[in-house]
C-alpha cells in the first residue's frame, strides 16, 4: 500500500488565494490589512522566512511592516517598539520572529503583543481562550496541520489522536485544536513511556518532535493520517544538506492511509495561516463578521 500524500504546497497554495480574495474585498472597504514583522539579530533561518512572509504577504494584497533590528537590541527597545506597533491604527498584526537573542525574554515580549493583533496565537490570552473554546487567534502550524488532516478526513470526530511533542507553539495548540474537532486526543513527549506502542493505537498521527525520522513505519498503524510537523537539516555528502521530518517517510508511506512530506507539507501552510490570521485580526478589530477560510 503506498498512502495519500497531502500536498502542503498546493493547499497553502490555495488558502492563500482565499486570503487574497478576502483582503480585496477589505481593500475594496479602504482598509489595508498590515502585518508587522519584527526580526531580531541574524539567524540565516529566520531572514529566510521573514523575507518569504514579506513577499506573500505582499502577493495577498496586505501591507508588509519590516522592523529588523540588530542583534544587541536591548528588552526596553524590543517593547518600545511592540508598544508603538499596537497604537499604530495601520497594523493588523504583529508577529515577533523566534528565536530571540539570549538578552530577551521571550516570554514577556509575546505577553507585551495586543492580544487582538497577536496574528502568532502565542499570547497567553489567545492560548486560554483556544483552551476554553472561545474564538480567537489561533497559532498557525497547528492551524495548519489540522486542515491538512481535514482534507483527507474531514470529519475527526472519536479518531484517536496521538500527537507527540508538548511545546507551546506546536504540540498543545495542535492537540487543543484537535479536541475541538472532537477526535481523543493524547499529548506524547520525552518521557512517555512505550511511544510507538501509543503511537500505533493512532489513527492521527501528529508528530513535533524536533528529532530527524524518529517515527519509523512500523509505529504506524495501517491507513492512518501521519502529519509530520518536524524540520531537521541533515547534512550530507560534499556540503550539501536536505530536509526531513520526525517521521521515516519512506517507510510511513507504505503503511500510513495518507501523509504530509517534508518539505512541502505542514510547512507551507504556516505562512498561508499567518496571512488567513491577519485578515481575521483586520475584520475583528473594526467589528466585521469573521470570515471562514478553511474548511469546515
Ligand atoms: P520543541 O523542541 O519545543 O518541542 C519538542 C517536543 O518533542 C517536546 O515536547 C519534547 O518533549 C518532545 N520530544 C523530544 N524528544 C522526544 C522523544 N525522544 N520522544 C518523544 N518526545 C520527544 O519543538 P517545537 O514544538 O518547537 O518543534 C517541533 C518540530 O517542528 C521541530 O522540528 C521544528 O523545526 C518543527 N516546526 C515546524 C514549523 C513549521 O512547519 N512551520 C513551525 C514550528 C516548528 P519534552 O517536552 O518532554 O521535552
Amino acid at each position: 500500500m503506498s498512502a495519500t500524500i497531502i500536498d502542503g504546497k498546493a493547499i497553502a497554495a490555495s488558502l492563500r488565494a482565499r486570503v487574497a480574495e478576502a483582503a480585496a474585498d477589505l481593500a475594496a472597504r479602504g482598509i489595508v490589512p498590515g502585518l508587522a514583522v519584527i526580526l531580531v539579530g541574524e539567524d540565516p533561518a529566520s531572514r529566510v522566512y521573514v523575507a518569504s512572509k514579506k513577499k506573500m504577504t505582499a502577493a495577498a494584497g496586505m501591507r508588509s511592516i519590516d522592523h529588523t533590528l540588530p542583534p544587541d537590541t536591548t528588552q526596553e527597545r524590543l517593547l518600545a517598539l511592540i508598544a508603538e506597533l499596537n497604537r499604530d491604527e495601520g497594523v493588523d498584526g504583529i508577529l515577533v520572529q523566534l528565536p530571540l537573542p539570549p538578552q530577551i525574554d521571550a516570554g514577556q515580549v509575546l505577553l507585551a503583543i495586543d492580544p487582538a493583533k497577536d496574528v502568532d496565537g502565542f499570547h497567553p490570552l489567545n492560548a486560554g481562550r483556544l483552551a476554553t473554546g472561545e474564538p480567537g487567534l489561533v497559532p498557525c502550524t497547528p492551524l495548519g496541520c489540522v486542515i491538512l488532516a481535514k482534507t483527507v478526513a474531514p470529519s475527526l470526530t472519536g479518531l484517536n489522536a496521538v500527537v507527540v511533542g508538548r511545546s507551546n507553539i506546536v504540540g498543545k495548540p495542535v492537540a487543543q485544536l484537535l479536541l475541538a474537532e472532537s477526535a481523543t486526543v493524547t499529548i506524547a513527549h520525552s518521557r512517555t513511556r512505550d511511544l510507538p506502542g501509543l503511537c500505533r493505537g493512532a489513527d492521527l498521527l501528529v508528530a513535533a518532535v524536533g528529532r530527524p525520522e524518529m517515527i519509523r513505519g512500523d509505529w504506524i498503524r495501517p491507513g492512518a493520517v501521519v502529519i509530520d510537523v518536524g524540520i531537521n537539516r541533515l547534512a550530507g555528502e560534499g556540503g550539501t544538506s536536505r530536509l526531513v521530518g520526525d517521521v521515516a517517510f519512506a517507510e510511513a508511506v507504505e503503511v500510513a492511509g495518507a501523509i504530509t512530506p517534508v518539505p512541502g507539507g505542514v510547512g507551507p501552510m504556516t505562512i498561508a495561516c499567518l496571512l488567513a490570521n491577519t485578515v481575521r485580526a483586520a475584520r475583528a478589530r473594526r467589528g466585521l463578521p469573521e470570515v471562514i477560510f478553511e474548511p469546515a
